[in-house]
């Protein structure tokens, strides 16, 4: 396996007589901000979900930092920070508690820096079973960011966020960018890529159709306006 940040080679995920992942080959190397994008249904989550070890593949290799994400799940978590396209979040604890529960088992990280990502100001106190959708998003943000990991995959993870704190976390993604984090975005906002990504991958029916530089956006915005997101 190669040392990029993110090596996926022929992966494929069947759902029965459903193809939602045909094949694909994508290599991410370390540094890089890329935008996952798509229509609904295109194949976005399922393809993060075997990056993150949450699902099997049906075949295709797929490696996290040089470590086999089937073979070796735990060591390539552990490589990773992600937030799922429904993070789950233990309910009896405040996001103070969850932060620092996380950051334990990450065997380390700043969790006063990670409230302020979060930006719950006194509700970071209050049980979560409490927060709204934001709120929660926000938490599993600011877990996943708190142990500053190598590769961070986030699926939809700026939904629901007000502008003001979805501005914020795309400054701190930057941030940690530019320390040498490698970030891959999945959205359906793509002037937030504008913004932060250098390079943009669409998915269609399971396939990668489009993977360039930013300079492809508009391109991709006209195209995912235009073509039918289902098949036919
Ligand atoms: P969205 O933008 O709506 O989140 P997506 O690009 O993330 O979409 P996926 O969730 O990866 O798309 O779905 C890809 C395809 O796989 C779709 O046809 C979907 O119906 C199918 N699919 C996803 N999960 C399952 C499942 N558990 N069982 C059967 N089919 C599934």
């Amino acid at each position: 396996m190669s040392k990029a940040a993110i090596e996926i080679v022929g992966l494929r995920k069947e759902y029965g007589r459903v193809v939602a992942v045909d094949g694909i080959d994508l290599s991410i190397p370390k540094g890089a901000f890329v935008g996952l994008v798509g229509h609904n249904g295109a194949g976005k989550t399922t393809t993060i979900n075997m990056l993150t070890g949450q699902l099997s593949p049906t075949s295709g290799a797929v490696s996290v930092a040089g470590t086999d994400v089937v073979k070796d799940p735990g060591a390539a978590r552990a490589k990773l920070g992600t937030v799922p396209e429904h993070p789950t979040l233990y309910e009896y604890l405040s996001a103070r508690e969850m932060i620092e529960f996380v950051t334990e088992l990450r065997g380390g990280g700043d969790v006063q820096w990670a409230l302020n990502v979060a930006g719950l100001g006194s509700a970071s106190d209050r049980l979560i079973r409490e927060y709204s959708q934001g709120m929660r998003r926000k938490t599993a943000l600011a877990c996943a960011l708190v142990s500053r990991p190598p590769v961070l995959v986030l699926d939809e993870a700026l939904n629901g966020l007000d502008p003001a704190s979805a501005d914020r976390v795309v400054g701190v993604l930057a941030e940690l960018r530019q320390d040498g984090a490698t970030v891959l975005l999945s959205t359906h906002v793509l002037d937030t890529l504008e913004k932060v990504a250098d390079r943009v991958v669409l998915m269609e029916h399971g396939k990668i159709v489009v993977d360039g530089d930013i300079s492809v956006l508009a391109g991709v915005r006209q195209r995912l306006r235009e073509v039918s997101a289902m098949p036919d």
